[in-house]
């Protein structure tokens, strides 16, 4: 194992994924709990750091990466702490606290979106580049990144998921799926979205449904207005809606579209393979990225 051992936790809503590594070549322990409820898994957390340490000998730092909302304000006496999550049971969670308290370690803290977007620009998708985009299309639609080398973070966090798209009621009926707002970015094309409209599993609709080109229609208007509100040099897709391969090529022709030439840069114009693309580190962006935390 080379370099020194950080600790890293990807806290989702149906998995808790936890490593301790160097790096993506030096993984050297992960395991994967069901998002139960905090007094369950966080122990779990907590124990497997416990006997890293044993095994490897002391980490010099964990990340975590969440979801949300999460409080960000190192001011603030909830930092740290999953706050007002429709997620039963995770309502005001400190997850900081009981991690830093247990093992006596420095903890990175952020969305995990937004770690998912520190670990792409550390090896994957995102390297060398100051401003981009990472967005994750699964069980909800979030969104991070970095603008002039600093992570989006503002008055609480972006909440790109729930941004606002035109919605046409004779081609797409749907009012949507999101509790707050209906038919938002996440209403309209997470993964549960997709399956409360056509009423099959999004895994399972084939290529050619129709299912696909509204999906990538709104996909696309998502991407065009991060474009044009971020001016980020890369845009980064990823989450389990994604893995239909298919999809991201459709994406790319209506952002093209949607943009008419008026955004004028050969990345765009010449090279949109290379300007829209899935995370570099796959599946492991998310895990990964809580790794680069703490190594930050
Ligand atoms: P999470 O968001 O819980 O971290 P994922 O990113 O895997 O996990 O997202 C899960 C959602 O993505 C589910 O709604 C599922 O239907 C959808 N999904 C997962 N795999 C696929 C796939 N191969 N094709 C289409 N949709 C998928
Ligand atoms: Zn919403």
């Amino acid at each position: 194992m080379s370099g020194p051992l950080y600790g890293a936790v990807e806290a989702g809503g149906t998995k808790f994924i936890t490593m301790v590594g160097s790096g993506p070549d030096g993984i050297a322990e992960q395991a994967r709990f069901d998002t139960a409820t905090p007094e369950v898994v966080i122990p779990q957390v907590v124990d497997f750091f416990r006997q890293a340490q044993a095994k490897h000998g002391r980490l010099h730092g964990v990340g975590i990466g969440s979801f949300g909302p999460v409080d960000l304000d190192l001011k603030s006496s909830t930092y740290g702490y999953i706050t007002a999550t429709p997620k039963p049971g995770w309502s005001n969670t400190d997850l900081v606290g009981p991690v830093r308290e247990a093992l006596d370690v420095p903890v990175a803290f952020d969305t995990d979106v937004n770690a998912a977007a520190v670990g792409e620009h550390r090896w994957g998708a995102a390297k060398g580049l100051d401003t981009f985009v990472y967005m994750t299309i699964g069980t909800g639609i979030g969104g991070g990144g970095m603008v002039g080398g600093q992570m989006l973070h503002g008055l609480v966090h972006p909440e790109m998921g729930h941004m606002r798209l035109p919605r046409n009621p004779e081609v797409d009926p749907f009012t949507g799926a999101c509790p707050f707002h209906g038919d938002c970015l996440e209403g309209l094309a997470s993964g549960p979205a997709i399956e409360k409209r056509w009423g099959t599993s999004a895994k399972l609709l084939d290529a050619d449904h129709d299912a696909w080109r509204l999906e990538a229609d709104y996909l696309s208007l998502a991407v065009v207005n991060l474009v044009t509100t971020l001016s980020p040099q890369r845009v980064i897709l990823g989450g389990g809606v994604m893995h239909q391969s298919f999809l991201l090529p459709m994406i790319r022709e209506r952002v093209l579209k949607l943009l008419n030439d008026y955004v004028q840069s050969p990345a765009i114009l010449n090279d949109i393979d290379s300007y829209v693309v899935t995370p570099g580190l796959g599946d492991k962006a998310g895990i990964l990225g809580s790794l680069a935390l703490a190594l930050d």
